[in-house]
């Protein structure tokens, strides 16, 4: 039988619920157990897709293809488990199957309604996650607090999981919040008695409080929890904000939260968990390093949840170098303007990462020129790598006007353009170019000495344009690069510039699969380069 840990939220979102589940998921990979995470997200669009990174952060994208929340991501990463698109469902996606099926007559008539017919196809989706992954222990984290009108329906239907499939078989983690109140000194527990009291009207006990704070919790409040919120003093887990996120794990494993869960599930665990690995990653992050500048130009640079998983990547690969890698965070509308150029002009590599529409294009291009003409490292991620070839085919062709047709539809050098196929598709939502693909590396390039090797590669995308062939051969003959192609399919998928240290660009997103402890490889070797450009800087002339 499947066992599930069901993740609620108290007082306020945005306290790291999602990190919360990766981490307990993590303490259970860790004893032998396969894992799946699960976030069902309360909003009524079908996914993420659509929605404005100021509102949402990141799209993360999944293997087969999924584009989800970003907490998937921090699934992803904690727990080193590829997920599938059955780990994220919205009460979008809900609905439209229940609609659905009552338009194709499947209800034979009855009534539709949100208990049975939505909590029904609420514990549907949550089953299809052990079907599709074979996982022995899936986490499910509800989106939200506890409270929203919109994560009812949610709620009903993990409450009737304990009834469904048994007590063993079902635990419940609510993830509160202790604000602290500056005149006193004091951390609150009220809020956190307000938010279990809601949830015990909607009939959910919590197993475990984790309990988040950015100040020190006193023992005395563990009891004062425990007290009103009826669980044993040990089952309230105070969890403070820490600067070294990866360090969490190792602080959740010393308060004993596996057993406690092992115990709450009938769980033996299969294997001595070895943290030592991850002990050296800890050491290693926390370790003060010689510091390195990188800039991040960017259209949302204001939200920087909207680069989580660059910033991850970057972070990965700095901690894999010995450097602490500092982002400068640079607007590309700023550099339109003729703003923020002596901030870029201190960083020792320069990252341009996924984007769309035309907002501040200009600023990422002349970005790439800059980095080009002065030979500074650059890593150009999907609109950067199309960025990276606007910007060479400027240059190489001798006319400014060469563009992507997304940008500028009627420019007379359109190098990168939407496939003939392409053309004639209006829906937003779900019509890219998504998920893994293969990349058949290109032997002597900058990309293949990245990931040492001349094979095949599988990375993640998610855009609508190509690079289009008909420049193919005029670009190359002028020192652009194809290191990465399309398995089978003549789709350029990484460009280099041949006459420059490391200026690179992937029309896919390699940092959805770099991990803590295994850096990207690409992103590797663009510190590396810019590890080396900071040194040549500071020698004497
Ligand atoms: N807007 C570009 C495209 O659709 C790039 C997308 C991206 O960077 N993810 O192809």
């Amino acid at each position: 039988m499947t066992k599930y840990i069901f993740f609620t939220g108290g007082v306020v979102s945005s306290v790291g619920k999602g990190v919360t589940a990766a981490i307990i998921g993590q303490l259970l990979k860790a004893r032998g157990f396969k894992i799946a995470i699960q976030k069902l997200d309360p909003y009524i669009n079908v996914d993420p897709g659509t929605m404005s990174p100021y509102q949402h952060g990141e799209v993360y994208v999944l293997d087969d293809g999924a584009e989800t929340d970003l907490d998937l991501g921090h699934y992803e990463r904690f727990t080193d488990t590829n997920l599938t698109r059955a780990c994220n469902t919205t009460t979008g996606q809900i609905y439209s199957e229940v609609i659905s099926k009552e338009r194709r007559g499947d209800y034979l008539g009855g009534t539709i309604q949100v208990i049975p017919h939505i909590t029904n196809e609420i514990k549907k989706r949550i089953a299809l996650v052990a079907k599709s992954t074979s996982a022995e222990v899936v986490l499910v984290e509800v989106g939200g607090t506890v409270g929203d009108i919109e994560s009812q329906p949610f709620l009903e239907a993990i409450r009737q999981m304990r009834s469904d499939i048994g007590r063993e078989n079902t635990m419940y983690v609510h993830v509160t919040w202790l604000p602290h109140i500056g005149a006193t000194g004091e951390l609150k527990t009220k809020p956190t008695q307000h938010s279990v009291r809601e949830l015990r009207s909607l009939g959910l006990s919590p197993d475990l409080i984790v309990a988040r704070s950015d100040h020190p919790v006193a023992s005395d409040l563990r009891q004062k929890i425990a007290l009103f919120c009826d669980v044993k003093e040990r089952a309230v887990i105070p969890l403070v904000t820490s600067r070294v996120l990866y360090e969490i794990p190792l602080l959740l494993e010393q308060m004993q939260v596996a057993d406690q869960v092992m115990a709450r599930l009938e769980l033996t665990p299969r294997l001595q968990p070895d943290w030592s690995d991850w002990e050296k990653l800890v050491a290693e992050v926390r370790r003060p390093k010689p510091p390195l500048r990188v800039g991040l130009v960017g259209k949302y640079v204001e939200l920087q949840d909207a680069y989580m998983s660059v910033r991850e990547a970057v972070k990965h690969a700095g901690v894999a170098l010995g450097r602490e890698v500092e982002i400068e965070w640079i607007q590309s509308m700023d550099l339109e303007k003729g703003h923020s150029w002596e901030r870029l002009r201190a960083v020792d590599g320069i990252i341009v990462p996924g984007g769309f529409g035309t907002r501040g294009i200009e600023g990422k291009i002349s970005a790439a020129r800059y980095a080009r003409e002065n030979k500074v490292p650059y890593l150009g991620l999907c609109l950067g790598m199309q960025v990276l070839c606007i910007e060479f085919a400027r240059f190489a062709l001798g006319d400014e006007r060469a563009n992507s047709t997304e940008f500028d539809p009627s420019n007379p050098y359109p190098v990168i353009d939407l496939l003939p196929e392409q053309r004639g598709i209006s829906d937003m939502g779900g019509t890219m170019r998504l998920g893994a693909y293969p990349c058949q590396l290109v032997a002597g390039t900058r990309a293949s000495a990245a990931y040492g090797s001349t094979g095949v590669v599988h990375e993640r995308h998610r855009h609508r344009f190509e690079f289009n062939n008909a420049y193919r051969d005029e670009l190359a003959s002028k020192g652009l690069v194809y290191s990465g192609l399309l398995l089978d399919g003549n789709l350029v998928e990484i460009a280099e510039v041949a006459d420059h240290p490391f200026m690179l660009g992937t029309q896919f997103h390699p940092e959805f699969l770099s991990r803590p402890n295994r850096a990207h490889p690409l992103f590797r070797a663009f510190i590396a380069a810019s590890i080396e450009h900071a040194a040549a800087r500071t020698l004497p002339a």
